[in-house]
């Protein structure tokens, strides 16, 4: 599969028309933003790490039967995808409180919760993807009452998955963001990314973080915490 005109120049990814009107290619670059787009560096290699482990860990979830949007691999950066209508919320998962989360309610980093959280943001770059609830989406018309339940299902199933790929590689999975979207006939699939981009992932011993805080914070050492997941995780 060849791709055609480039449709979209996100931040992290170009995403390419095919001949397939319901297939799409991506390509993953190295640029890294972080603070909607305020900080702005490379990590070089990160193209390749996200496009591979990404790839990955879809393949892993679909068998465990989360559908997505993964078709084929094409490349080190490029993948062919499911073209999906982007459900416009950020889906946010937490297991331990950081970031935002820490930040908004004035807690440490670290507290272990006895359930995991979800939470909601509007995707929408020009109001800094506001947290938004699911009956605010349903009143901005985002998704349907059973499209946010279906997501929220899928989001929670991921989690548990993801947490055991992540346990058997010594890494505590902290938070991470989700994206799904519809299919041409409505059904809804996970699409976009998993990545050290959109997860926090702290290793479980020294609680040293492998995920993109260390470009947001400056803490250096980002190209080799990329290259210690995709390891730990693909043998590489
Ligand atoms: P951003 O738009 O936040 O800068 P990226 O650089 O990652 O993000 O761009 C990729 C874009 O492609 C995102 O807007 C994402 O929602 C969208 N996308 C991801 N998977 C699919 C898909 N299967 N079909 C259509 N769009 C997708
Ligand atoms: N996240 C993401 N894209 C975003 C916002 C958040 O991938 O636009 C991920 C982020 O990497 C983290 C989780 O979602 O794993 C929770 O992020 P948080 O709300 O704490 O926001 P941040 O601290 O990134 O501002």
């Amino acid at each position: 599969m060849e791709k055609r005109e480039q449709l979209y120049e996100g931040k992290a990814k170009k995403v390419f028309a095919t001949d397939d009107p319901e297939k799409l290619i991506v390509s993953y670059k190295d640029d890294a933003t972080a603070f909607n787009g305020e900080k702005k560096g490379t990590i070089h290699g990160k193209g390749v790490i996200n496009n591979r482990m990404s790839n990955h860990l879809m393949r892993r979830l679909e068998k465990e039967g989360v559908p997505t949007h993964y078709v084929e691999e094409l490349s080190g950066t490029d993948t062919v995808v499911k073209k999906v209508n982007i459900v416009p919320l950020e889906v946010i998962i937490r297991n331990i409180s950081a970031g935002s989360f820490a930040k908004r309610y004035g807690v440490e980093e670290g507290i272990v919760f006895d359930a995991p959280t979800i939470e909601f943001s509007y995707k929408n770059d020009d109001l800094g993807d506001p947290l938004i609830n699911s009956y605010h989406a349903l009143a901005l018309k985002l998704a349907t009452r059973e499209e946010i339940e279906t997501i929220k299902t899928y989001a929670f199933k991921v989690n548990d998955l993801l947490k055991g790929f992540m346990k058997e590689i010594g890494i505590d999975l902290v938070d991470f963001k989700l994206e799904f979207g519809r299919l041409s006939d409505g059904t809804i699939v996970l699409a976009d990314e998993i990545s050290p981009d959109t997860c926090r992932l702290w290793d479980e011993k020294t609680h040293e973080k492998l995920d993109k805080d260390r470009f947001r914070r400056d803490l250096g050492g980002v190209e080799d915490a990329y290259q210690e997941v995709m390891k730990r995780l693909m043998g590489e």
